[in-house]
């Protein structure tokens, strides 16, 4: 592995437009933070609408010749970056875990989410299917195929800073759409590596273009306005896709909308109770608890309570907080000092309102923005972190009496993204899944994530799906051919 300084210094900082790395109008820079710190690790170009502008022109210019593209050579472009991924885990983890904080364990564990996207695409790229039917009254023929969307304009959190662009850069490419990238503010170095990798991996020139920026708003909305980009992929906050969708409504642009999530986590009476606790471990903290698909909330039996949360108890307190990239560590900080603050602030509202600490509960010691892995015992439903997203590393415990009430209380969301269950009895297991409102079940397992499955949420958290054979439908367009055969 390389150096700290090595992997931010061998790291692109500029925009890159149409194939080429340039500086952004009037030389702005943004400065991105440790924050395991609250140093800056350097600075990269703060685009301004008219940056975005020409990365639009860019990703126009390049779509007629990109969408003839044989799918092969798609695929093997998005197979080889794959394996460069692969190949590079190493410094492209050190990189992510610098600017995003997570355990640098964690980071590798990303990059290797990411490539599968790349791979499963690269498969994907050649399966791109059509269709031919006979018309029901037998008097004429249906000619079906499937066709790129157009220049597609992509926006990703902070997060996982590799993965939710790769789960968008996979599917586009395979489909044959060009693209304008806009990472999250806060963790723009890993996509800016990325692009890199993809050009030595033989990306066309114009065909994934990367803006920087601190005004996103001011940068993607006249491009969602334009009117030339044809589709619009968002991961981040419901209120801002909500945002993107009224300005999606103008130009009637196809959108996908991962959004936030409020996963509930059902822990029955006859649950194994080792995977329950690995999985809740799993599912509260994976990312730190930084996640769309986290458990916010954790429902168990009130028989089971007490053994579930004694053990959950002794796991979470034993936790290992700290800089990402030193050895033993498992959970980072947090993004910043802000989301810090609201993670307080739930904690210190649950407590108000009658709520147990079994550990943790506080800010911890340390420049960066680090808190406590924490267990709160009977949570009331009336909690601010039972409707908010917490996104950090707090299990909120509440005891339930039957299954209806759990699931109940489990609905009891405008979100719905994923939900957890542990139960060893089939006929439950099944019931619950159906009655769950989620596009996502973690049935006695933890973690729902895999390229090769469809990612996706219900109510306010999202629309449409990515990874899976469905995926790449979400770049493409279906045509059909009325063919008249007298
Ligand atoms: P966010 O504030 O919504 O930001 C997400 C992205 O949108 C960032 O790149 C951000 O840029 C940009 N953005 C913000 N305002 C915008 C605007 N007016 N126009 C265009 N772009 C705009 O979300 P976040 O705090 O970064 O991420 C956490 C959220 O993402 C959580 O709610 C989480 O559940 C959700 N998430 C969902 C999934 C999923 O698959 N469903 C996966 C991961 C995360 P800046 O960085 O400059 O603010």
């Amino acid at each position: 592995m390389s150096s700290e300084r090595e992997v931010v210094e061998g790291c692109p900082t500029e925009l890159f437009i149409g194939g080429k790395w340039v500086a952004a109008e009037g030389g702005k820079t943004l400065a991105v933070e440790d924050p395991a710190t609250g140093t800056t690790l350097c600075d990269v170009a703060d685009a301004s609408p008219a940056d975005g502008k020409a990365a639009l022109d860019a990703a126009v210019a390049a779509q007629a010749e990109w969408a003839a593209t044989p799918p092969r050579e798609r695929g093997e472009i998005l197979r080889r970056t794959y394996e460069l991924m692969t190949e590079r885990a190493d410094d492209l983890a050190l990189l992510m875990t610098l600017e995003m904080g997570k355990p640098v364990a964690e980071s590798k564990g990303e990059i290797a989410y990411a490539a599968e996207f790349f791979r499963w695409f690269a498969e994907e790229a050649v399966r791109i299917e059509g269709g031919y039917q006979v018309a029901p009254n037998g008097s004429g023929r249906f000619l079906l195929m499937r066709q790129p969307v157009g220049p597609c304009l992509l926006i990703t959190p902070w997060n996982f800073p590799a993965a939710m662009g790769a789960r968008k850069i996979g599917p586009a490419v395979a489909a044959g759409c060009t693209m304008v990238i806009k990472p999250a503010a806060q963790t723009p170095l890993s996509m800016l590596k990325l692009a890199e990798l993809m050009t030595e991996a033989g990306l066309p020139a114009g065909v994934l273009n990367v803006v920087t920026t601190h005004d996103a708003g001011g940068v993607m909305e006249p491009l969602i306005r334009d009117g030339r980009a044809r589709k619009l992929s968002f991961t981040g906050s419901t209120p801002v896709g909500r945002k993107l969708i009224e300005q999606a409504a103008d130009q009637v642009l196809r959108t996908s909308m991962e959004l936030g999530g409020n996963a509930p986590l059902l822990v029955f009476e006859d649950a194994d109770l080792d995977k329950a606790v690995n999985g809740a471990m799993l599912a509260k903290m994976r990312n730190g608890g930084e996640a769309c698909t986290s458990a916010n909330r954790i429902y168990v039996h009130s028989s089971v309570m007490d053994e579930f949360s004694s053990r959950l108890t002794e796991r979470m307190a034993a936790l290992n907080v700290g800089r990402g990239t030193e050895e033993g560590v498992e959970v980072g900080p947090l993004i910043d000092g802000k989301q810090r603050d609201k993670v307080a602030d739930l904690v210190a509202d649950a407590i108000a309102q009658g709520a147990r600490t079994l550990t943790g509960g506080s800010v911890a010691e340390g420049n960066g923005y680090f808190f406590q892995p924490t267990v709160l015992a009977d949570v009331p439903v009336s909690a601010r972190l039972q409707k908010e997203e917490i996104f950090g590393p707090v299990a909120p415990l509440t005891a339930f009496e039957t299954e209806d009430e759990a699931v109940r209380m489990a609905n009891d969301t405008e979100f719905g993204l994923v939900s957890y269950l542990f139960t060893k009895d089939l006929s439950r297991a099944l019931r619950v899944s159906e009655r769950l409102e989620a596009g996502m079940i973690g049935l006695n397992q933890g973690i729902v994530s895999n390229p090769a499955a469809p990612f996706g949420g219900v109510k306010q958290s999202g629309l449409g799906r990515e990874g899976g054979t469905v995926g790449i439908d979400e770049y493409l367009d279906l045509k059909y051919v009325a063919v008249n055969v007298d």
